[in-house]
Protein backbone atom coordinates (compact mmCIF):
# COMPACT_ATOMS: atom_id res chain seq x y z
CA UNK A 1 0.00 0.00 0.00
CA UNK A 2 1.37 3.19 -1.18
CA UNK A 3 1.87 5.83 2.01
CA UNK A 4 2.23 9.50 0.96
CA UNK A 5 4.47 11.29 3.15
CA UNK A 6 3.76 15.22 0.98
CA UNK A 7 0.62 16.17 -0.90
CA UNK A 8 1.05 19.37 -2.35
CA UNK A 9 -2.62 20.74 -3.51
CA UNK A 10 -3.82 23.22 -6.19
CA UNK A 11 -0.12 25.42 -6.19
CA UNK A 12 -0.08 28.14 -7.46
CA UNK A 13 2.99 30.84 -8.01
CA UNK A 14 3.15 33.96 -9.59
CA UNK A 15 6.48 36.62 -9.88
CA UNK A 16 5.63 39.89 -10.18
CA UNK A 17 8.72 42.49 -10.74
CA UNK A 18 7.49 45.93 -11.21
CA UNK A 19 4.23 45.35 -14.16
CA UNK A 20 5.60 42.37 -15.26
CA UNK A 21 3.91 39.20 -14.04
CA UNK A 22 5.26 35.38 -14.42
CA UNK A 23 2.96 32.58 -13.48
CA UNK A 24 5.69 29.80 -12.86
CA UNK A 25 3.03 27.30 -10.90
CA UNK A 26 -0.36 27.12 -12.05
CA UNK A 27 -1.81 24.43 -10.13
CA UNK A 28 0.67 21.72 -9.40
CA UNK A 29 -0.52 18.42 -7.31
CA UNK A 30 2.34 16.02 -6.66
CA UNK A 31 2.72 13.40 -4.33
CA UNK A 32 5.60 12.11 -2.05
CA UNK A 33 5.46 8.38 -1.30
CA UNK A 34 7.57 7.58 1.98
CA UNK A 35 11.00 5.89 1.34
CA UNK A 36 10.72 6.17 -2.06
CA UNK A 37 12.89 8.20 -4.94
CA UNK A 38 10.40 10.89 -6.82
CA UNK A 39 11.93 12.63 -9.96
CA UNK A 40 10.86 16.43 -11.33
CA UNK A 41 12.42 16.81 -14.59
CA UNK A 42 11.86 19.66 -16.51
CA UNK A 43 13.44 22.39 -19.08
CA UNK A 44 15.65 25.42 -17.41
CA UNK A 45 13.30 27.80 -16.55
CA UNK A 46 10.20 25.67 -15.98
CA UNK A 47 9.33 26.25 -12.14
CA UNK A 48 11.69 23.08 -10.99
CA UNK A 49 13.31 25.34 -8.18
CA UNK A 50 10.39 27.23 -7.57
CA UNK A 51 8.44 24.11 -6.53
CA UNK A 52 11.11 22.48 -4.39
CA UNK A 53 11.76 25.85 -2.55
CA UNK A 54 7.63 25.90 -2.06
CA UNK A 55 7.89 21.98 -0.64
CA UNK A 56 10.39 22.78 1.85
CA UNK A 57 8.58 25.97 3.03
CA UNK A 58 11.33 28.31 1.70
CA UNK A 59 8.74 29.84 -0.70
CA UNK A 60 4.90 30.38 0.02
CA UNK A 61 2.13 29.35 -2.49
CA UNK A 62 -0.11 31.91 -3.59
CA UNK A 63 -2.72 29.41 -3.73
CA UNK A 64 -2.74 25.73 -2.97
CA UNK A 65 -1.59 23.71 0.09
CA UNK A 66 1.14 21.28 1.07
CA UNK A 67 -0.10 18.27 3.40
CA UNK A 68 3.09 17.12 5.04
CA UNK A 69 1.89 13.80 7.14
CA UNK A 70 -1.66 15.21 7.09
CA UNK A 71 -0.57 18.75 8.34
CA UNK A 72 -1.01 21.82 6.15
CA UNK A 73 2.45 23.26 5.94
CA UNK A 74 1.02 26.64 4.68
CA UNK A 75 -0.29 27.70 7.85
CA UNK A 76 2.84 27.29 9.68
CA UNK A 77 3.88 30.68 11.63
CA UNK A 78 7.40 31.31 10.14
CA UNK A 79 8.96 29.69 13.27
CA UNK A 80 6.93 26.57 13.31
CA UNK A 81 8.47 26.15 9.72
CA UNK A 82 12.36 26.88 10.44
CA UNK A 83 11.79 24.27 13.13
CA UNK A 84 10.05 21.66 10.51
CA UNK A 85 12.89 22.42 8.31
CA UNK A 86 15.63 21.76 11.23
CA UNK A 87 14.15 18.19 12.18
CA UNK A 88 11.83 16.91 8.98
CA UNK A 89 13.93 18.46 6.16
CA UNK A 90 17.39 17.46 4.19
CA UNK A 91 18.00 20.50 1.05
CA UNK A 92 20.91 19.36 -1.50
CA UNK A 93 21.55 22.32 -3.76
CA UNK A 94 23.18 22.36 -7.02
CA UNK A 95 25.77 24.48 -5.81
CA UNK A 96 26.96 23.38 -2.02
CA UNK A 97 26.06 25.95 -0.13
CA UNK A 98 28.60 24.89 2.35
CA UNK A 99 30.07 27.61 4.89
CA UNK A 100 33.59 27.78 3.46
CA UNK A 101 35.43 28.69 6.70
CA UNK A 102 34.18 26.02 8.21
CA UNK A 103 35.35 22.17 7.71
CA UNK A 104 33.49 19.00 6.55
CA UNK A 105 32.75 17.88 10.09
CA UNK A 106 31.52 21.37 11.30
CA UNK A 107 29.38 22.05 8.23
CA UNK A 108 27.68 18.84 9.08
CA UNK A 109 27.33 19.60 12.83
CA UNK A 110 25.64 22.67 12.25
CA UNK A 111 21.84 21.89 12.01
CA UNK A 112 22.45 19.33 15.04
CA UNK A 113 24.06 22.42 17.01
CA UNK A 114 21.06 24.93 16.06
CA UNK A 115 18.93 21.95 16.82
CA UNK A 116 20.21 22.34 20.35
CA UNK A 117 22.55 18.96 20.47
CA UNK A 118 25.47 18.13 22.63
CA UNK A 119 28.75 19.30 20.59
CA UNK A 120 29.66 15.80 21.36
CA UNK A 121 26.99 13.76 19.94
CA UNK A 122 26.74 16.02 17.20
CA UNK A 123 30.25 15.36 16.26
CA UNK A 124 29.76 11.59 16.46
CA UNK A 125 26.89 11.89 14.08
CA UNK A 126 28.22 13.90 11.66
CA UNK A 127 31.48 12.00 11.74
CA UNK A 128 29.88 8.63 11.15
CA UNK A 129 27.89 10.16 8.19
CA UNK A 130 31.10 11.21 6.45
CA UNK A 131 31.86 8.51 6.80
CA UNK A 132 28.58 7.27 5.40
CA UNK A 133 29.28 9.29 2.32
CA UNK A 134 32.57 8.00 1.84
CA UNK A 135 34.54 11.29 3.16
CA UNK A 136 36.14 9.82 6.72
CA UNK A 137 39.45 10.74 5.68
CA UNK A 138 38.48 14.75 4.45
CA UNK A 139 36.51 15.25 7.68
CA UNK A 140 38.74 18.51 8.16
CA UNK A 141 38.99 19.85 4.93
CA UNK A 142 37.34 23.24 4.25
CA UNK A 143 35.04 22.94 1.16
CA UNK A 144 37.64 25.28 -0.66
CA UNK A 145 40.07 22.20 -0.06
CA UNK A 146 37.66 19.54 -1.85
CA UNK A 147 36.52 18.59 -4.90
CA UNK A 148 33.25 19.28 -6.50
CA UNK A 149 31.76 15.95 -5.91
CA UNK A 150 33.29 15.63 -2.63
CA UNK A 151 31.73 18.89 -1.54
CA UNK A 152 28.01 17.59 -2.92
CA UNK A 153 29.36 14.70 -0.45
CA UNK A 154 29.19 17.12 1.97
CA UNK A 155 26.22 18.45 1.49
CA UNK A 156 24.28 15.58 1.13
CA UNK A 157 25.56 14.19 4.50
CA UNK A 158 24.65 17.75 6.13
CA UNK A 159 21.02 16.97 4.50
CA UNK A 160 20.97 13.99 6.29
CA UNK A 161 22.56 14.41 9.78
CA UNK A 162 18.92 15.12 11.49
CA UNK A 163 17.56 11.83 9.85
CA UNK A 164 14.82 13.78 7.89
CA UNK A 165 11.69 12.04 6.58
CA UNK A 166 12.39 14.02 3.29
CA UNK A 167 15.43 15.22 0.92
CA UNK A 168 14.67 17.98 -1.60
CA UNK A 169 17.56 17.69 -4.06
CA UNK A 170 17.49 21.02 -6.63
CA UNK A 171 19.78 19.14 -9.47
CA UNK A 172 22.65 18.11 -7.00
CA UNK A 173 24.88 16.51 -9.60
CA UNK A 174 24.19 19.65 -12.48
CA UNK A 175 27.28 20.67 -11.75
CA UNK A 176 29.86 17.74 -12.03
CA UNK A 177 31.43 15.68 -14.92
CA UNK A 178 29.93 12.48 -15.81
CA UNK A 179 31.76 10.40 -13.84
CA UNK A 180 30.94 12.69 -10.55
CA UNK A 181 27.56 12.70 -11.37
CA UNK A 182 27.24 9.02 -11.15
CA UNK A 183 28.59 8.79 -8.23
CA UNK A 184 26.96 10.92 -6.20
CA UNK A 185 23.48 9.33 -7.71
CA UNK A 186 24.50 5.96 -6.90
CA UNK A 187 25.00 7.55 -3.52
CA UNK A 188 21.48 8.83 -3.12
CA UNK A 189 19.99 5.68 -4.59
CA UNK A 190 21.94 3.95 -1.69
CA UNK A 191 21.05 5.89 1.18
CA UNK A 192 16.87 6.56 0.31
CA UNK A 193 17.28 2.55 0.60
CA UNK A 194 19.66 2.73 4.06
CA UNK A 195 17.68 5.78 5.45
CA UNK A 196 14.35 5.07 4.32
CA UNK A 197 14.43 9.02 3.60
CA UNK A 198 11.79 10.23 0.77
CA UNK A 199 14.13 12.14 -1.91
CA UNK A 200 12.85 14.27 -4.75
CA UNK A 201 15.78 14.87 -7.17
CA UNK A 202 15.09 17.68 -9.74
CA UNK A 203 16.91 17.29 -12.72
CA UNK A 204 16.95 17.29 -16.37
CA UNK A 205 19.14 14.03 -16.62
CA UNK A 206 16.72 11.52 -18.29
CA UNK A 207 19.41 8.98 -16.93
CA UNK A 208 18.58 9.78 -13.42
CA UNK A 209 15.01 9.73 -13.48
CA UNK A 210 14.80 6.51 -15.40
CA UNK A 211 16.15 5.30 -12.36
CA UNK A 212 13.71 6.44 -9.70
CA UNK A 213 10.12 4.86 -8.64
CA UNK A 214 7.99 7.70 -9.49
CA UNK A 215 8.93 10.56 -12.24
CA UNK A 216 7.06 14.05 -12.61
CA UNK A 217 7.77 16.23 -15.84
CA UNK A 218 7.19 19.83 -15.23
CA UNK A 219 6.14 22.12 -18.24
CA UNK A 220 4.03 25.61 -18.72
CA UNK A 221 3.32 25.69 -15.11
CA UNK A 222 1.91 21.85 -14.70
CA UNK A 223 3.03 18.73 -13.72
CA UNK A 224 2.82 15.93 -15.84
CA UNK A 225 3.08 11.76 -15.45
CA UNK A 226 5.95 10.92 -17.38
CA UNK A 227 5.04 7.65 -17.81
CA UNK A 228 1.91 8.69 -19.72
CA UNK A 229 4.22 10.22 -22.04
CA UNK A 230 5.89 7.18 -22.77
CA UNK A 231 2.33 5.04 -23.66
P1 LIG B 1 14.06 26.04 -13.00
O1 LIG B 1 14.57 25.70 -11.64
O2 LIG B 1 13.19 24.98 -13.60
O3 LIG B 1 15.16 26.42 -13.93
P2 LIG B 1 12.92 28.37 -11.68
O4 LIG B 1 11.92 27.84 -10.72
O5 LIG B 1 14.21 28.81 -11.11
O6 LIG B 1 13.10 27.33 -12.88
O7 LIG B 1 12.27 29.62 -12.44
C1 LIG B 1 11.05 29.55 -13.13
C2 LIG B 1 10.71 30.90 -13.73
O8 LIG B 1 10.47 31.84 -12.69
C3 LIG B 1 11.80 31.51 -14.58
O9 LIG B 1 11.20 32.13 -15.68
C4 LIG B 1 12.46 32.52 -13.69
O10 LIG B 1 12.99 33.57 -14.42
C5 LIG B 1 11.30 32.97 -12.82
N1 LIG B 1 11.75 33.34 -11.46
C6 LIG B 1 12.37 32.55 -10.57
N2 LIG B 1 12.63 33.18 -9.42
C7 LIG B 1 12.16 34.44 -9.58
C8 LIG B 1 12.10 35.61 -8.74
N3 LIG B 1 12.59 35.59 -7.48
N4 LIG B 1 11.54 36.72 -9.25
C9 LIG B 1 11.03 36.75 -10.51
N5 LIG B 1 11.03 35.68 -11.34
C10 LIG B 1 11.59 34.55 -10.89
MG1 LIG C 1 16.48 25.54 -10.89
Amino acid sequence: MSNILLKGIDLHRTYSEGSIQTSVLKGVNIEIEDGKLTAVIGKSGSGKSTLLHILATLDTPDKGQILFEGEDLTCLKSSQKAAFRNKKLGFVYQFHHLLNDLSALENVMLPLLIGDLKESIAKERAFNLLKRVGLEDRVNYKPSELSGGQRQRVAIARALVNHPKLLLADEPTGNLDAENSQKVFELFLQLVKEEQVAVVIVTHDLGIASRSDKIYTIENGVLGDFNDLKS
